[in-house]
């Protein structure tokens, strides 16, 4: 893509209510933009970004068998009342009333919508296991939304729910989620511990949370330096230099941002809500539950607060917006002309996703913007164009290299 085309308004500060490094970066690079307090707009390489992430994440999920939906936003308060959430959810539960004075949510969660699809359709254990999941705007009345798209009042999450026969069943799906998330934090850039957390609001017998550590993080995680063994601390209860309950390691703490949690619901809301289905005696039993969401937006967050320096973002290479980024140092020269667009049509008819920046600019500045929104492989074309050479740089490694123009696609 020619970046004269592409719309990535980059900014010399921060906006002053910018409170963390990826909000800083993600606003002067062009990525996302502050509509009101907690609510966002993603620009186009925000955008694109959010794409491959939620592209990973269909691969992984359909690899355990697991299918995609889509059920809306906007719900009713009847099948809230059902699962007894809309007087105990409080104040962050985003409520609405329409023109004939019926009460509605916006969804910060859809346990209860995927409940009533389920039971609606299975009456029979022949239909189950059923493993289902949608990428969806959630919202959220917090009081005091910050760290930019950390805690926002709307937010994009992919989220998962499973139906079993039996506890085993539920177990395995339970496993398969979790490797699932392993594989996908993993091509997402991300380094994530798993921590055994409290149930919370949503409820039921056991839940874990993935975590990205980082400074910024609202979580204390607790974990151990010799074994896997972690914890969030308002659930161990543990301190840094205690021993770990497992081994005779010694406990650590550091903050963590929560990009992912699973939960064994168990038949909280399948009893609440009437899920049931006809067991192998002919008996009615309430199905048994899991669910698995992954902030998608917080993913991207985190990428950003995992993969940058005080010049600009350094995207992972799986979900960078672009692979390649061609700057040529002066366009009005005929063999950088020439070489740089060679190089453009060759990276395109490869496949490679491509950009050139075709911008009138002077190179202090397109260099500055290509720090600062951060694709992983930079082509500069220069002086050396008359002797088909470029200057090269995998920015994840930080190494430079004057190379053939011919070589580049061995390179990536
Ligand atoms: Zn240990």
């Amino acid at each position: 893509m020619k970046q004269s085309l592409l719309f990535v308004p980059t900014l010399k500060e921060a906006p002053k209510d910018a409170d963390v490094k990826s909000h800083k970066l993600m606003s002067r690079a062009g990525i996302i933009k502050q509509v009101a307090a907690g609510i966002y707009t993603y620009l186009p390489l925000g955008y694109k970004v959010i794409k491959k992430i939620e592209e990973i994440i269909r691969q992984e999920l359909d690899k355990i068998g697991a299918s995609e939906l889509l059920m809306p936003a906007l719900q009713p308060k009847d099948l809230w009342d059902e699962s007894g959430r809309w007087d105990k959810y409080g104040p962050e539960l985003m409520r609405l009333t329409d023109r004939k004075d019926r009460d509605f949510c916006l969804g910060p969660t859809h346990e209860e919508v995927i409940t009533q699809v389920v039971r609606d359709y299975v009456s029979s254990y022949k239909k189950l296991p059923l493993a289902l999941y949608q990428i969806q705007t959630k919202f959220r009345d917090e009081m005091r939304p910050r760290f930019g798209l950390m805690r926002g009042r709307e937010f994009i999450m992919k989220d998962a729910y499973t139906f079993s026969e039996t506890e085993e069943d539920l177990e395995r799906w339970y496993k398969l989620f979790t490797k699932a998330y392993i594989d996908i934090f993993k091509r997402c850039g991300l380094d994530t511990k798993i921590v055994s957390s409290d149930v919370g609001q949503i409820g039921g017998d056991e839940a874990d949370e993935f975590m990205v550590m980082s400074e910024v993080g609202e979580d204390t995680i607790t974990y151990c330096d010799k074994c896997d063994y972690a914890a969030n601390q308002e659930h161990s209860l543990l301190n840094s230099g205690d021993k770990c309950p497992v081994c005779d390691g010694t406990i650590h703490t550091a903050k963590g941002i929560e990009v992912g949690n699973i939960f064994k619901l168990g038949t909280k809301y399948s009893e609440s809500m009437n899920g049931k289905f006809a067991g192998r005696d002919g008996k009615p039993q309430p199905m048994i539950m899991g669910c698995y969401g992954l902030g998608i937006s917080r993913t991207l967050m985190a990428s950003v607060e995992q993969h940058s320096n005080e010049d600009g973002i350094v995207w992972p290479k799986e979900i960078a917006p672009f692979k390649v980024h061609i700057v040529p140092i002066n366009l009005k020269d005929e063999d950088q002309y020439k070489l740089a667009y060679e190089i453009y049509e060759s990276l395109k008819s490869s496949g490679i996703e491509v950009l050139i920046d075709d911008r009138a600019e002077r190179a202090g500045s397109k260099f500055k913007d290509a720090d600062l929104i951060g694709i992983p492989f930079r082509v500069v074309v220069g002086k050396d164009a008359k002797d088909l050479k470029v200057e090269f740089t995998d920015r994840l490694k930080g190494e430079k290299e004057l190379v053939l123009a011919s070589e580049i696609l061995t390179l990536i």
